[in-house]
């Protein structure tokens, strides 16, 4: 990784993901997840194509969430892919359908839409009633714009029926970024029980049960998702006859697979505190502005100086790293101890390889976008 971004473009702006890592992270979660669980990767974690590339050898397909995320699924030869969002177009159910993707249906309405494009596979994404998962971002057992209330499945399963489409099972995604293995497993145990009570009902053969994503990243501190732990409350898990388990991970297939580089530009003072001023910034990278917290670098130091003057650095200080936008909230970490940098140093920022450059403000200013490295 490093002898990428020492390669890279002068000033240092990139992305670098790799390949070994979204494959180790992938055989590892597989290898905790029941036998003949398939994954299907969420690709707004990261959809670079070369990410999805290299991850389609490992997984067993994909899960999108627009039209255009469709698009590059096909595109990519995905052989699985299941599809969610609760504002599909008529566009993109034609094409999910003509894709024979498995459509997440959010609403009766949506079914209602949807059987006048043909025969397609259908999941009822289902807002249950349970506790609050621990993670962020909860979509499920809260009110949300997402899935099917319990109450009105009655009523989305005659319209499937009605409308001759392929009722294949539930789609129950619940929360992201959940930390707490045992309580994740915990929700899978009651989703896949809820699921085979409801294919029992229902008349569902041989159900598709998906779980969704969820699995978290600690991106700035030492906690991680205790696969051991998960895999042994999952050892005796009782699936449904005929059942398939699905999984949808997405920051943790790709979050530790990624680095974001920035150089730093300048090193100042002002009003008694530091700046480290960087080629970059949160609209590359912006959980760390949507967040509010500090993500972690290191510093990757670069002996070449080009510049007959003095080279602006600063030695055993805390820094604010700034990024390049005329914006005093792009601040990728704050009071951040740094024993030595020096502008043309490099700063290296792990675990950004999800939800970083997909969900970043990319044009605003105009500013060049990073390069981007596959190792
Ligand atoms: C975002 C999303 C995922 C992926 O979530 P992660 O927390 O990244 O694992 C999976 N399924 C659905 C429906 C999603 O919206």
């Amino acid at each position: 990784m490093s002898v990428a971004i020492l390669a890279a473009e002068r000033p240092v702006c990139a992305y670098v993901y790799d390949r070994a890592v979204l494959h180790a992270n992938v055989r590892a979660l597989r290898a905790a997840l029941p036998a003949g669980t398939r994954i299907a990767y969420a690709m707004k974690a990261n959809g670079d194509d070369r990410v999805v590339a290299a991850l389609l050898t490992h997984v067993d397909g994909l899960e999108v969430a627009s039209g255009g995320e469709l698009a590059a699924a096909v595109a990519a030869g995905s052989p699985f892919t299941v599809f969610s969002g609760p504002a599909k177009t008529d566009a993109d159910l034609r094409a999910a359908v003509a894709a024979g993707a498995v459509i997440n249906v959010e609403s009766l309405h949506e079914l209602r839409r949807l059987t006048v494009h043909g025969r397609a596979r259908v999941c009822l994404r289902v807002n249950r009633s349970h506790p609050a998962l621990p993670g962020s971002h909860a979509m499920a057992g809260v009110p949300t714009a997402f899935g099917i209330d319990e109450a009105l499945l009655p009523e989305a399963v005659r319209l499937v029926r009605e409308g001759g489409l392929d009722l294949a099972g539930f789609h129950l995604h619940a929360v992201s970024n959940n930390l707490d293995a045992a309580a994740h497993a915990a929700y899978i145990r009651g989703a896949v029980a809820w699921a085979g009570e409801a294919a029992g009902r229902w008349g569902v053969q041989a159900p598709i049960v998906n779980v969704g994503g969820g699995f978290g990243v600690d991106i700035a501190g030492d906690g991680r998702f205790d696969l051991e732990a998960f895999r042994d409350a999952l050892s005796d898990l009782d699936l449904p006859a005929g059942a398939t388990l699905v999984v949808e991970p997405g920051r943790f297939v790709a979050a530790s697979a990624g680095w974001y580089a920035a150089e730093v530009l300048d090193v100042k003072q002002t009003h008694g505190r530091w700046f480290v001023v960087v080629r970059g910034g949160t609209h590359h990278f912006r959980l760390p502005a949507s967040w509010g917290y500090s993500h972690p670098f290191t510093v990757l130091p670069v002996d070449a100086w080009p510049y007959p003057f003095e080279r602006p650095q600063v030695r055993d200080a805390t820094v604010d790293v700034a990024g390049e936008q005329c914006n005093p909230r792009d601040v990728l970490a704050r009071d951040a101890p740094v024993s030595a940098v020096r502008a043309g140093d490099v700063l290296v920022f792990a675990n950004t390889g999800a939800y970083g450059w997909e969900v970043a403000h990319h044009d605003f200013l105009r500013h060049a976008h990073p390069q981007f490295m596959i190792i």
